[in-house]
Formats: C-alpha cells, structure tokens, sequence
C-alpha cells in the first residue's frame, strides 16, 4: 500500500488513542476543577481527527487504493474499514453535527432534572430535539428506507432491522416462559449482602489475581476504579479496564472485572501487523459484547468455575462468607428475577429489557409513537415481558442515559452479545473437549488462547456475522444461547425449561 495512505491511518489511530487515554483519564484521575479544560482538549482531539478523516486527499487515497488489484488482503480490508467510517463522517453537515453536540448536552442536563423529579415530561421536549436531528442525521448517512438501519450501522455494521427483528423477538417469546418457571420455581439462596461487610482491599486483590489468571496481560494495560466500569485505552499494548469496589457487595469488583477484562482480552489480542490500522478493532459492538458476556456469564457465573476459586474468595472474607458453600454461592450469583432495572437484572430477564428498549427506540425513529405516549407504552411492556411496572418514570423509562445522549441503535448489541457469545462458547467446546476440566483447575489461558486464534487476532477483516459463521459453522441465532439457559438454569432449578 501507498505509504503516505498508510501513515494517514496510522495518524488516524494514535489521534483516537489519545482521545481514549484523554477519556480514561476523565473517568478515573481527573481533578475535580480540571472538567471545563478537558472538555476543551478532547473536542481539539476530536476536531483533528475529524479534519483528518474527511480531508479530500485522504479520500482520493483511498479512492486509488480500493481500484488496485496488488494489495493484500488485509490491506484491502483496511481500505474498506476506513473508506466507510469516511463516508459516514463526511456526509453528515458540520451544522448537524453541532447542533447534535448542543441538543446532547441540553438532553443530558434535561434527563438529570426529570429523573430528579422522576417526571418523563420534564425530558420529553429535550428528547424530541435530539430524536429529530437523529432522523436528520440518519437521512444523511442514507438507507434503504428505514431509518433505524443507518443508526444501528454506527455499532453494529452489515446488521439490519429486518434480520435483527425477528431473532430478538422469537427469544423474547421463547424467555418469557422460561423467566416466569424459574420465578416460581422455589429455592432456598443464601442471603450473602444484608449488613455483611467486604473489605475493599481483598476485593482489589482478588480481582488482580483473575485478571492474571485470565490471561489480562498487567504490562500491556492495568486495572484502575471508577464509578461505571468500561474499558478504554490507547493501543492494543496500552488497555485500561476499571472496576468498581462496593463494600456491602463484592460481587459488582467481581464481575465487573470480569466483564471488562473480556473486553480487555480483545483489544490485547488484535494482531501485531494490524496494530496502528484500521483493523486492530472489533467490527461491532455486539461482537466486542460477546467477549465480556462470555467471560463473566458463561464462565465467571459457572459451577466449575467457583469450584476453583470459591475456597479463595472464602478466604479473603472469612467472616463475612462464613456458613456459605459453593453450592449457596453459585445459586446466589445466579438468581433469576424480574426486575425493574436493567442493569441489576440477570442473564435471561437481561434480554428482555432490551427487547423492550429495542422495539420502542425502533418505533421512535418511525415517528410511529409520539413521544408522550413513551412512558405508558414503558410501562404496558414492562408488564407484558416481565410482570411487573415501575412506580416512577426514574425506575422506568428515565433509567438508562443512552436515550438523553441521543444513543439509537446501541442496545440491540448487548443481546446480539450474549447470542454471540453462546454460540462461540459451544464452538469453543468442540475445539476444547476438556474445557470444563480446565475452568475447574482454574486453567483458563486454554479458552483465552481459542478466543485469541478465532476470534481477537483476525481485527476488524470481516464484518461480525460473518466471522462468527466462520468459526461456528452458523450465523445469528438464538439457538445456542436457548439451549445454554435451558441446560445451566433447568438443573439449577430443578425445572424443566
Ligand atoms: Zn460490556
């Protein structure tokens, strides 16, 4: 490839790290008179890079590029990857653009004030500026009719509504009477969180000893605290993961760390020859969702999992675990029950949340719901999916700040995660046939290294689905995800599902 093509992505990525290491900071040591300044440097950063991406010459560039037939694979992927982040960026008008910054920033102020007041209305015209610049926005970008596919392209690239929308709905079919079995099903949890304390120091130590045992390389990346835990960083040998120590319950350091460092393992495990391209990246949010998901559902709530680690947990809080058995503890990390906010809820009410979150952010962008009706229409689903309804709009509809950051399109990939992420662990199955011998030795390098092979090094080279198909023979479905319930959850209840 053209060098100057090359050293313009690579300009590209060390400006985005920056912007990452400028962030991670923001979260995590920032001084708290030190806000108005950073804001200022990052959108300087962000004000280059965006300079950089549409400049008519990187365009051309690329243009060149994609017509010449004596690039190698890779490189003609990274000439894809990077024609179409340009092409988006450079459809939408600096004045949308702006004007979206601005309507954000009143949304979010909006949002903070309602939840306050618990009062949606006090959002309502707040969101509906942001909603109608959204479409604005989406229009620019372009589709083939529906709106919401060029929303959903920015974090789930080469996904469609029309794909999308009958696999979430056939699993929330199939979850619905699962969730209300398993909430009737009676069974006896111990109760590890009314006034117990956790020292913060053991919690911190026990969460470095899984980061090591998980294979999350500490010289490439490091582990700080922070309120909402994420995973950031500048570089794949530069990754930043936060956790968040809660005294009363250690589970949130727990899987908190767990979740992240699922991610973390994918920024680490991009290959050297991709680092400083356009590939070193995840080509969606669902599938970068799967590697979290796994680690901290599928292996981190598992029985053989706590087999190896429960009598060290046990012995960094001896008073505060005393009388609990693994048993109790796995049953306790794995308690199914509707809930009101999504956050909180478990691995299987989880996907219903979203099934709600996603159908009326679809109906939204349709201008099919007016917006004053969004509560009611919250609450009728709340309902209809999970059997109970909030007793305010803040532990309804107000609950999550993607809505008054304008986000659309976002939280179907945390449900694309978890059936990505059962589907690969099966395939890591066939190739692992040892594997549950392995978690119970508390070996867990074996499944790091499957995921590095198959999954991590290969970058950004094919969109999400298709690398999935690739490595499990299927693409999208819910059927593995189905079956893994059934299985862990029929046996933990003593039920039938
Ligand atoms: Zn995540």
């Amino acid at each position: 490839m053209d060098t100057w093509l090359l050293s313009r992505m690579q300009e590209l990525r060390d400006l985005q790290g920056l912007i990452g290491l400028a962030t991670w900071d923001q979260e995590t040591y920032l001084p708290a008179k030190a806000g108005p300044a950073r804001a200022h440097q990052l959108s300087t950063l962000q004000g280059l890079h965006h300079e950089r991406l549409v400049h008519p010459r990187l365009g051309e560039a690329l243009a060149k590029a994609a017509t010449q037939d004596d690039l190698s694979e890779d490189e003609r992927a990274m000439v894809r990857v990077l024609s179409r982040e340009r092409e988006r960026e450079v459809r939408v008008p600096s004045a949308l653009v702006k004007a979206l910054s601005e309507a954000q920033s009143r949304s979010l102020h909006a949002w903070r004030e309602a939840r306050k007041e618990r009062r949606f209305a006090l959002f309502q015209p707040a969101l509906g500026r942001l909603l109608e610049l959204r479409r604005e926005q989406a229009d620019a970008y372009g589709h083939g009719g529906e709106r919401y596919d060029a929303l959903l392209e920015g974090h789930e690239p080469g996904m469609r509504v029309e794909r999308l929308t009958p696999v979430l709905a056939a699993l929330r079919e199939q979850l619905i009477p699962m969730v209300g079995k398993l909430a009737a099903a009676r069974r006896t949890v111990p109760r590890l969180f009314d006034g117990r304390r956790y020292d913060r120091d053991a919690q911190w130590a026990f969460t470095v000893r899984l980061l090591k045992d998980i294979g999350f390389d500490l010289e490439a990346g490091r582990q700080d605290v922070s309120i909402h835990p994420f995973t950031g960083g500048t570089h794949p040998l530069d990754v930043r993961l936060t956790t968040h120590l809660d005294e009363s319950n250690p589970l949130s350091a727990i899987f908190s760390t767990i979740h992240e460092a699922g991610h973390g393992l994918y920024e680490q495990g991009f290959a050297l020859e991709h680092f400083r391209t356009p590939l070193a990246a995840a080509p969606s949010m669902g599938l970068h969702e799967s590697q979290s998901r796994l680690w901290e559902n599928i292996v981190g709530r598992s029985r053989p999992f706590w087999e190896h680690y429960f009598p060290g947990l046990r012995a960094a809080f001896p008073d505060a675990l005393a009388g609990v058995d693994v048993e109790g503890f796995h049953a306790a990390v794995n308690e199914v029950s509707p809930s009101l906010i999504r956050i909180e809820s478990d691995e299987l009410t989880y996907n219903l949340h979203i099934a709600l979150r996603y159908e009326l952010e679809l109906l939204l962008v349709r201008d099919e719901l007016p917006l004053s009706d969004l509560p009611a229409a919250w609450n009728a689903r709340m309902e209809k999916y999970l059997g109970i309804v909030p007793p305010d709009d803040t532990r309804g509809v107000l609950q999550d700040i993607h809505w008054a950051w304008g986000e659309l399109g976002y939280f179907p990939t945390y449900s694309l995660g978890n059936l990505y992420a059962a589907s690969l662990y099966r395939a890591a199955e066939r190739a692992l046939p040892d594997l549950q011998g392995h978690l119970r030795r508390g070996e867990l390098l074996p499944l790091r290294d499957w995921l590095r092979a198959n999954v991590h090094s290969q970058g950004f080279r094919l969109p999400a689905e298709e690398l999935v198909r690739g490595v499990t023979g299927k693409g999208l479905t819910d059927a593995d995800f189905l079956a893994y319930l059934r299985e862990k959850y029929g046996a933990l209840y003593g039920v039938t599902l």
